[in-house]
C-alpha cells in the first residue's frame, strides 16, 4: 500500500473483481486500521480515496452473495466509522486476551511436541502468565526450549553430525528453563507502549490562546531551552492537567506541546491501563515512565485520568485502581524537574480524580479548557475547512452562528460530514473513475450540504447524554 499509494485503489478494484469471479471466496483484509482510516484524521487525499473506494466497493457486493469480507485490527476506532455499518461490515467479534483457560489451550497445544519434565505444570504457567496473548505464549514455549538447549550446550557435540540418542534422551524442558523464559518474555500488551511523534502544530488548534501561551510558557520553552532555565533556577511543573469537556481539544493541546517542543509522545488511556495491563496495571504505569525517560525529552499523555479513580462504591477492583495511582504517584515523585519528562493528563470529571494526584508537586497545575465561544468557533471553522472545496454562498458567519454549543470535535465533524455528503452525491452521479477524474471540479460543498451536516451531527449528539462538568473544587 505504502508504495502503491496511485494503484491502491485499482488494487482494490481487482480483489473484489476476482474474488467476485472466483466465488465463493472470502476476502481476508489484516490490518484494516493502516488502509480505512477514520478519514477525518488523515490528511492525504489519496487514503481518503482508498476508504471511498472500499466503502464503494463493500457496498457493491450483494447481500447473502457469495463474497464475504472478513477484516482484523486492533484498533477498531482507528477506523473509518463509515465502515462500520449495517450492509458493511455488520458484525464485530471481539477477540479478547485470552484468560487463564483459554492460554491453557494455548499452551497445551506449543507444548504437545515438547520433552517436558514432570515438574513443568502447565496450569501454574496459565496462571501466571496474565496478558499474554497466543503469539506471547507461543514465544514463552520456544524461549523455554532454547533455555534448555542453552544449558545442554556444553554436553553436546555439535561437532558430531547427528546428536547420540542418550544425549536426545537428556534434552528436557524443565520447570526451570520456563521460569526463567518467564523472566525474559514480555507480553505484546506490554511492549506496546507506544511512541510517537506527533506532528500537531499550535496553528492547528482554533482559539484556546491563553491557554496555548501557558503551555507554552510552562513545557515547551523550558523543554527546549533546558540550560537556561536551569541558570535561572525554574522548576517545571511535573504534571499539568487538563479539564473541560469532550472534543475541546485536549488530546490535540497534548500533542501540539509535544510537536512544539520537539519531544517524544506517548499517549495512555486509563481505562487501557487497568484493562491492557490485566493484573499488571502498576507495571504498566512504571513501563511507560520507564520509555519516556528513554525517550526524553517525552511528553506523557494520560488521557481520562478519571477512570483511574478509586472506584469505591461504583464496582470494579479498587484494590487495582489504588495501586495504580499510588504508582503514578511514585513516578511522579520521581520525576526530576527538567530531566526532560513531563506529565499532561485530561479529564472531564475532576470532580472524581484522586485528591492525591491533585497535590503540590504532582498534577499542581489545572488548565481549565473552555467550550468555544464565537471568535474559538469561527478560527476551529476555518481550520478545517482550508483546502476544501467550499462553495462561495457558504458563509462563515453564519456557520459560527449556528454551531453555538458545538465543541471543536463537533465542528470538525460537521466540515466532514459537509465533505463525505458532496462526495456520496458525487460518486453516485459519476460512478466511473473515468467520469469522476474528467468532473473532479465540480464536487464542490454547498451551505446547504453544511445545513444538513449541521442537523446530522446535532441528531447523533442528542443521543449522548450531556456531560457533567463541574468546576474544581480544590484550593
Ligand atoms: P478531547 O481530547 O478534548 O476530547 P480532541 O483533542 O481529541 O478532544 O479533539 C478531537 C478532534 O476535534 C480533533 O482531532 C480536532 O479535529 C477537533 N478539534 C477539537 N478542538 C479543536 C480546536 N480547538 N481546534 C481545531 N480542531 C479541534
Amino acid at each position: 500500500m505504502s508504495k502503491f499509494y496511485g494503484e491502491s485503489e485499482a488494487r482494490l478494484r481487482e480483489i473484489f473483481k476476482e474474488a467476485k469471479e472466483k466465488a465463493p471466496t472470502i476476502i481476508f483484509i489484516d490490518e484494516i486500521d493502516s488502509i480505512a482510516p477514520k478519514r477525518e484524521e488523515v490528511t492525504g487525499e489519496v487514503e481518503r480515496r482508498v476508504v471511498s473506494q472500499l466503502l464503494s466497493l463493500m457496498d457493491g457486493l450483494e447481500a447473502r452473495g457469495k463474497v464475504i469480507v472478513i477484516a482484523a485490527t486492533n484498533r477498531p476506532n482507528a477506523i473509518d466509522p463509515a465502515l462500520r455499518r449495517p450492509g458493511r461490515f455488520d458484525r464485530e467479534i471481539e477477540i479478547k486476551v485470552p484468560d487463564k483457560k483459554g492460554r491453557l489451550e494455548i499452551l497445551q497445544i506449543h507444548t504437545r511436541h515438547m520433552p517436558l519434565q514432570q515438574d513443568v505444570d502447565i496450569e501454574r504457567l496459565a496462571a501466571v502468565s496474565h496478558g499474554f496473548v497466543g503469539a506471547d505464549l507461543e514465544y514463552l514455549c520456544k524461549e523455554a526450549a532454547m533455555k534448555t538447549l542453552r544449558r545442554m550446550l556444553p554436553e553436546l557435540k555439535l561437532e558430531e553430525d547427528r546428536l547420540s540418542p542418550e544425549v536426545l534422551d537428556k534434552l528436557i524442558v524443565t520447570a526451570e528453563d520456563f521460569d526463567n523464559a518467564l523472566k525474559d518474555v514480555m507480553p505484546s500488551a506490554m511492549r506496546e507502549v507506544y511512541l510517537e511523534t506527533p506532528d500537531v502544530k499550535w496553528s492547528e488548534i482554533g482559539g484556546l490562546e491563553g491557554v496555548k501561551k501557558e503551555l507554552q510558557e510552562a513545557v515547551e520553552w523550558p523543554l527546549k531551552y533546558p540550560e537556561l532555565y536551569k541558570t535561572i533556577g525554574y522548576n517545571m511543573p511535573k504534571g499539568i492537567l487538563l479539564h473541560g469537556p469532550s472534543g475541546t481539544g485536549k488530546t490535540l493541546l497534548a500533542k501540539a506541546v509535544a510537536t512544539e517542543s520537539e519531544a517524544n509522545f506517548i499517549s495512555v488511556r486509563g481505562p487501557e491501563l487497568l484493562s491492557k495491563w490485566v493484573g499488571e496495571s502498576e507495571r504498566g504505569v512504571r513501563e511507560v515512565f520507564r520509555r519516556a525517560r528513554q525517550a526524553s525529552p517525552c511528553i506523557i499523555f494520560f488521557d481520562e485520568v478519571d477512570a483511574l479513580a478509586p472506584t469505591r462504591g461504583m464496582g470494579g477492583d479498587s484494590m487495582v485502581t489504588e495501586r495504580v495511582v499510588s504508582q503514578l504517584l511514585t513516578e511522579l515523585d520521581g520525576i526530576q524537574s527538567l530531566q526532560g519528562v513531563v506529565v499532561l493528563a485530561a479529564t472531564n470529571r475532576i470532580d472524581i480524580v484522586d485528591s492525591a494526584l491533585l497535590r503540590a508537586g504532582r498534577f499542581d497545575k489545572v488548565i481549565i479548557i473552555p467550550m468555544p465561544d464565537k471568535g474559538a468557533r469561527r478560527e476551529v471553522l476555518k481550520i478545517h475547512m482550508k483546502g476544501k472545496p467550499i462553495a462561495k454562498d457558504v458563509d462563515v458567519e453564519t456557520l459560527v452562528e449556528i454551531t453555538e454549543g458545538f465543541s471543536g470535535a463537533d465542528i470538525a465533524a460537521i466540515v466532514n460530514t459537509a465533505v463525505s455528503l458532496v462526495l456520496q452525491e458525487f460518486l453516485s452521479r459519476y460512478p466511473k473513475p473515468e467520469e469522476a477524474k474528467k468532473h473532479a471540479d465540480e464536487a464542490i460543498v454547498t451551505a446547504e450540504h453544511f445545513q444538513d451536516a449541521v442537523k446530522k451531527v446535532r441528531s447523533s449528539r442528542e443521543g449522548k447524554p450531556m456531560e457533567k462538568v463541574t468546576v474544581p473544587y480544590y484550593r
